[in-house]
């Protein structure tokens, strides 16, 4: 293999995926004369189903997905045509064979017919009517390991930095290892923390598209590091600290206390015997601090404004802006990461023009092109 070129291991692999095809459709043929002639049970097997796990040792998953693409092939002679010119493959021909009918199998295989899984998933799910699931919330057993769900951003992550820590009053890091919120202890029932910590809850919903847009946004806009339970956390978080009337009350109890404070220093500094006013105490203050600034400030920094980051995320439409000889574009949401056009090291500076976005795995292959074009 390493003796091949790019191009020579390119065509042997779609060469190998067009011979797993024509495989896979003398698999469902074969699935479905075993079926008619119930060889499965001669063969000492309970179903077909029991064939496929037990004899050809198939994932249960993909024994159901392989038993319904055969049903179709039978049934429908354009699932044949579809999957023969690979214009669907047997795993998304499984996906629609519970909805399909003698009324709607045109329609339904010219919708799907060269599509994307993703997108038989939601075709398949705008004709199916959602059932009904109840919201609920169940312990489903102990705890292994306590802290879960966030292991420490990767450092070179577009966005290590915890995006909603500036909004945030709380001092919560979540990169900082800290339980997720329904660890924390609950003193006011008595519940004990370590023994909470022991518990892991199922928590089940369904949720309308425009949530999942949310959702899908959040993702990129936080550390990959963060799972959904981070994610919502620190959601949960971020509402408690709007909402909750007792931190609510809590905050204006620390806001009096400062007027006071700061209203008892006001009058110290303006009894006779103290020559320093308020206002000159804190231009001095800031005259040290913008110095020492100034002193402490190297010539280049590798920091990227926020604002910076913010506006090359929007412009990219946070996706990989790779672009391959062929003109198709990379467009990965995940792993994203700043890029420097010019790199840092030769002199790139941090400006929009030079900065794009790129996965983590582009981003390492423009590195490994430029070392090679300097060799
Ligand atoms: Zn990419």
């Amino acid at each position: 293999m390493r003796q091949l070129s790019n191009s020579e291991i390119v065509q042997r692999a779609d060469r190998a995926v067009r011979n797993e095809n024509e495989l896979t459709i003398a698999i469902l043929d074969c699935l479905n004369e075993i079926d008619r002639r119930s060889l499965y049970l001669t063969e000492g097997y309970s179903s077909l189903f029991d064939y496929c796990t037990r004899r050809w040792m198939y994932s249960r998953s993909k024994a159901g997905r392989y038993i319904a693409a055969a049903r179709c092939l039978k049934k429908y002679p354009t699932a044949r045509i579809l999957l023969t010119d690979r214009k669907i493959t047997a795993c998304g021909l499984s996906h629609i064979a519970g909805l399909l009918t003698d009324e709607n199998a045109k329609t339904l295989f010219e919708e799907v017919s060269g599509k994307l899984y993703v997108e038989i998933e939601k075709i398949a799910a705008s004709r199916r009517v959602a059932p009904k699931i109840r919201d609920s919330v169940r312990p489903i057993g102990k705890n292994p390991t306590p802290a879960i769900g966030m292991n420490g951003a990767d450092s070179d992550d577009l966005f290590q930095s915890d995006p909603f820590a500036s909004q945030s009053r709380s001092g919560t890091d979540c990169n900082a290892k800290s339980p997720p919120p329904e660890f924390e202890a609950d003193s006011q029932n008595g519940t004990d923390p370590i023994e909470s910590l022991r518990h892991r809850y199922e928590i089940r919903f369904s949720a309308s598209e425009e949530f999942c847009r949310d959702l899908e946004r959040a993702k990129r806009v936080c550390s990959r590091s963060w799972n959904l339970e981070a994610i919502l956390g620190r959601a949960l978080k971020d509402l408690l600290e709007k909402r909750d009337p007792e931190r609510k009350e809590a905050r204006r109890k620390k806001r009096e206390a400062g007027k006071q404070s700061k209203s008892r220093g006001d009058l110290r500094s303006q009894s006779p015997g103290n020559p320093a006013t308020v206002g000159g105490a804190r231009s001095a203050t800031e005259k040290k601090s913008s110095d020492e600034g100034a002193q402490a400030s190297p010539a280049r920094s590798r920091h990227i404004p926020s604002r910076l980051r913010d506006a090359v995320f929007t412009r990219d439409e946070g996706r990989c802006t790779y672009v391959s000889g062929d003109g198709i574009r990379c467009g990965s949401t995940a792993h994203l990461q700043i890029d420097h056009i010019r790199p840092f090291c030769r002199g790139g500076e941090h400006t929009l023009d030079n900065l794009r976005i790129y996965c983590g795995k582009h981003n390492r292959l423009a590195a490994r092109e430029m070392s090679l074009a300097d060799r």
